[in-house]
């Protein structure tokens, strides 16, 4: 096993790691900047290392801090969590080349599919449909135009290097790609260090489903599908497992692609397939891989009774895949609220604080993710994500049933929240009726805030 692991990360997942980490009876570092030298993961892990400043780059961004921390801690493992590095080749071979072990695929991986172009040409190869576009990078915008002939309109410029909902812009005819796409590789470039972009279709009302895998570099499992649909900016802000969208068939077709894939890939780690889901058609396109854990990990576990975080260490410590497909069974449906210090009543304005406050529901089937405390300051120099709701029911209305009563059972003080959003969403026939695409929440926002506006 592994003897000490250092988390190059903050937040509920630097908490929910040092978790995993403590039921095997691995040692933790935290490394932290200044501004969470008071957080819940510097207060639980048994070392805490100060990386640097709070700005991103000089601390969780800054490869050559973590290694240092990492040699003075004694550590032999770095797990990067999700965000900063933890999809950045360089980092994993530097920590590689310091003789340490990455919790995750391999430099060579995490470069291929991280390139969002060349992992849809692996898809390809594998035989898993994408979605139509270029066949990779485009040269130009005279290479774009060429191409989007064959691609048709609308479609998407996406950045290969892109990830976070950032870096896609649409263009609904040839005028405005010609508009769009010099922005589109200046922003690319400014966002992600590379001006390479790549065409794609634009899927009408799809619906985001993706595939969490586990691989042992030999084999490969799913652990089913998470819906991911409702989104807000092509961010995720509620998920759930199982997709209400598929049936037995596709569900397996879907599921068994993802495995094919990995296993092209030679997989190691815990790792997610991307796709959309044309629910008119039955089709579904593969959009791209998260080499590393995901926030909505967690309904995955829920619905496997699998602990993903604890896989990903063990695999890294060199195990092998202790299940077969077959051993893998899905109970019952779980769904992920994520709550964020933003105002959903003036247009999701970030709302950082101090928690005052503090009350998580409990039950049967209620898991919460959270690293806040009471009198915690949540800085402003991160990701606005508080807390992850997470609740499990034997089938999806049991699991909404739990949800509303988690939402009704929460204090949380001290600054605005995406609490009554969840709320909302809950009460929304569409919602429960899971009749929605990756545009529903955006209409009913805007049409919610025309009606505020009266
Ligand atoms: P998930 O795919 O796990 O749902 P998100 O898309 O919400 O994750 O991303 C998790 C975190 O990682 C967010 O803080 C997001 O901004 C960040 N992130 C993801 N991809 C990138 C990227 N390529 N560059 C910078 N930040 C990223
Ligand atoms: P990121 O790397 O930022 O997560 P993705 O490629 O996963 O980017 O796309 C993010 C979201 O953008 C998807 O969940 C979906 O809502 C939307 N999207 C991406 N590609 C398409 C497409 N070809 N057609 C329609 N919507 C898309
Ligand atoms: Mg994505």
């Amino acid at each position: 096993m592994l003897k000490k692991l250092l988390i190059a990360n903050r937040g509920e997942i630097a908490v929910r790691i040092i978790r995993a980490a403590r039921s095997l009876g691995i040692p933790t570092v935290a490394a932290c900047s200044e501004a969470d030298a008071d957080s819940l993961a510097a207060r639980q892990a048994d070392e805490v290392y100060i990386i640097g400043p709070a700005r991103a780059d000089r601390s969780y961004l800054n490869a050559e801090a973590l290694l240092q921390a990492a040699r003075d801690s004694g550590a032999d493992s770095i797990h990067p969590g999700y965000g900063f590095l933890s999809e950045n080749a360089a980092f994993a071979e530097a920590v590689a080349d310091a003789g340490l072990i990455f919790v995750g695929p391999d430099a060579q991986t995490i470069r291929r599919m991280g390139d969002k172009a060349e992992a849809r040409r692996t898809a390809m190869a594998a035989g898993v449909p994408v979605v139509p576009g270029s066949p990779g990078e485009l040269e130009n915008l005279d290479a774009a135009l060429r191409c989007a002939e064959d691609v048709g309109y609308p479609l998407l410029i996406k950045a290969s290097a892109g990830g976070g909902g950032r870096g896609i812009r649409i263009a609904h005819d040839a005028d405005e790609l010609r508009r769009e796409f010099p922005i589109a590789q200046r922003e690319a470039q400014a966002a992600f260090g590379s001006d390479a972009v790549y065409l794609e279709r634009f899927i009408r009302q799809a619906r985001h489903i993706e595939v969490q895998i586990l691989g042992d570099g030999e084999r490969a499992v799913h652990l089913f599908e998470r819906e991911c649909s409702l989104q807000r900016r092509r961010q995720k802000v509620f998920e759930e497992a199982p997709s209400a969208a598929l049936n037995g068939a596709q569900r397996e077709a879907l599921c068994t692609s993802a495995v094919r894939l990995a296993e092209s890939l030679g997989y190691r780690g815990a790792g997610t397939l991307e796709y959309l889901f044309d629910s008119h058609s039955g089709e579904f396109f593969f959009i791209e891989m998260n080499t590393r854990i995901q926030v909505e990990h967690p309904v995955s576990e829920m619905v496997t009774g699998i602990d993903l975080v604890q896989s990903m260490l063990r695999i890294a410590a060199g195990e092998k895949l202790e299940w077969s497909q077959e051993d893998i069974r899905l109970e019952g449906a779980a769904l992920e609220m994520r709550i964020n210090a933003e105002d959903p009543e003036r247009n999701f304005f970030p709302s950082p604080g101090v928690v005052e406050s503090l009350g998580w529901p409990q039950g049967e089937g209620v898991r919460v993710d959270s690293h806040l405390y009471p009198g915690y300051r949540v800085p402003a120099y991160y990701d606005s994500l508080l807390a992850k709701i997470i609740v499990h029911g034997k089938d999806r209305a049991e699991a909404f049933a739990r949800a509303q009563q988690a939402l009704e059972d929460t204090t949380l003080t001290g600054m605005a929240t995406t609490l009554p959003l969840h709320s909302w969403l809950l009460a929304d026939p569409r919602v429960q009726s899971a009749q929605f695409d990756t545009g529903t929440l955006e209409t009913w926002l805007a049409e919610r805030a025309a009606v505020a506006e009266v």
